[in-house]
C-alpha cells in the first residue's frame, strides 16, 4: 500500500481500462475516494456487483464534483461531449487526463472546454486486451507497461509530477512526448496492425472458395493471432481510425510499398530478399521479448497472465 496521491479520483468510463485503473488504485491505496461513472445502467449494475468503485454517480458532471484527478476512459469520439458536460463543474486546481489511444485529436477536442485553472495532461497507457467492459478489468493490467503522457508546453510541474507518480504506482513506466509523435509511433505499433488484423479476418471470411467453417476449423497459429486482435472493441477502434487519420494513412502507404516489394520477391523467386526480411523481423520479436513487453510462452503467455482471457470477460 502506498500513500494516497489524490484525495478523490473520478473515472469517466468503467470499461476495461477505467475498471482496471479503479481496481489498481484501490489495491495500491492511491486515492481516498474512487468515483466511477458509466453511461448505461446495465454497465453500472455490473460495475457495482464487482465492487469496482466506491460510488457510481449517474452523470459525468456529478462524478467530477470535487475530484482531484479526473480520467476520461471512454472511446475518444465521446471525449468532446464529456468535456463540454464536465468543463464547468471541475474543481479549481484539478488535473484532467485521459487514456485515449490517440492524442493530437484529444488535445483539440477536450482542451478548449476546460478552464485555465485546471491542469489538462493527456495520457495513454500502452496496456490492454481484446476484451471490453468492467468485467474485463483487472488490477495488474498496467504492471510492467508503458504510459505515455503528452503534457502541453507550460504545464504545471507539480501536477505533472503527481500524475507521473500515480501511473508509476499503477505499475507503469512513464514516457513523455508530443501528441503528434505519439500518434505516429502508435500508428505503426498498434493502429495499422489492428487494421491489418481486421482486414485479413474479413477477407478470409469473405472468400467464396473457403467456407467460414473451414476458416475456423483449419485456423493455424498465424490466423488465430489475427482473430484475437480483430476481436477488439469495434467502437473504440472506429474512433481510433477516425481520429488518427493522417498518421495511419501515411504509415499504410509505407506498409503498402514494403508489401509490394515482398510481392515482387515472391513473383521473381527472390529467396534471398524473403529470407533477409524474415530474419530481420524474427530478431525484432526477440528484442520485444527481451524488453519484457511480451513472452515467448505458447499463446504469448496470455492465458497464464491475464485473468480476463480465462472466461471472465464479455
Ligand atoms: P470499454 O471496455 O469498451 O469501455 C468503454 C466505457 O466507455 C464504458 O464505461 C462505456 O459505458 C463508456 N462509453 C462507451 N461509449 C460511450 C459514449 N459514447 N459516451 C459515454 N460513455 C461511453 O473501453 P476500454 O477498452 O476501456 O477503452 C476506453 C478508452 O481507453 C478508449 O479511449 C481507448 O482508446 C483507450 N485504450 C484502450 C485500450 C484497450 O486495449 N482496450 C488500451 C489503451 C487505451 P457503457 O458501457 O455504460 O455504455
Amino acid at each position: 500500500m502506498s500513500e494516497p496521491i489524490y484525495d478523490k479520483l473520478a473515472l469517466i468510463g468503467l470499461g476495461l481500462i477505467g475498471a482496471s485503473m479503479a481496481l489498481a488504485a484501490r489495491e495500491q491505496g492511491l486515492a481516498n475516494d474512487i468515483v466511477g461513472y458509466t453511461r448505461r445502467p446495465e454497465t453500472r449494475a455490473i460495475a457495482k456487483s464487482l465492487n469496482i468503485a466506491d460510488s457510481y454517480p449517474e452523470s459525468a458532471a456529478a462524478a467530477v464534483e470535487g475530484a482531484d484527478l479526473v480520467v476520461l476512459a471512454t472511446p475518444v469520439g465521446s471525449f468532446s461531449d464529456i468535456a463540454v458536460e464536465i468543463g464547468g463543474r471541475l474543481k479549481p486546481g484539478a488535473t484532467v487526463t485521459d487514456v485515449g489511444s490517440v492524442k493530437a485529436s484529444v488535445v483539440k477536442s477536450v482542451g478548449p472546454h476546460l478552464a485555465p485553472n485546471v491542469h489538462f495532461i493527456p495520457g495513454h497507457p500502452i496496456a490492454g486486451t481484446e476484451h471490453s467492459g468492467p468485467a474485463a478489468g483487472f488490477s495488474t493490467l498496467f504492471q510492467g507497461r508503458w504510459c505515455i503522457l503528452t503534457p502541453p508546453a507550460g504545464v504545471d510541474e507539480r501536477a505533472l509530477e503527481q500524475l507521473e507518480r500515480f501511473w508509476r504506482a499503477l505499475g507503469c513506466s512513464v514516457e513523455k512526448m508530443t501528441p503528434e509523435h505519439h500518434d505516429l509511433v502508435l500508428a505503426i505499433t498498434s493502429h495499422v496492425p489492428h487494421l491489418i488484423a481486421y482486414n485479413i479476418v474479413a477477407t478470409a471470411a469473405d472468400l467464396e472458395a473457403v467456407t467460414s467453417s473451414e476458416v475456423i476449423k483449419y485456423s493455424a497459429g498465424g490466423f488465430r493471432d489475427f482473430t484475437r486482435i480483430a476481436a477488439s472493441d469495434p467502437v473504440m477502434w472506429r474512433d481510433v481510425f477516425l481520429n488518427n487519420k493522417e498518421a495511419v494513412l501515411s504509415m499504410l502507404q509505407r506498409f503498402n510499398e514494403d508489401l509490394t516489394a515482398l510481392q515482387r520477391a515472391i513473383r521473381w523467386g527472390d529467396a534471398e530478399t524473403l529470407e533477409k526480411v524474415f530474419a530481420r523481423t524474427r530478431a525484432i520479436r526477440r528484442s520485444i521479448i527481451e524488453a519484457g513487453q511480451e513472452t515467448a510462452e505458447p499463446d504469448f503467455g496470455r492465458h497464464s497472465k491475464d485473468p480476463s482471457s480465462q472466461g471472465k470477460a464479455k
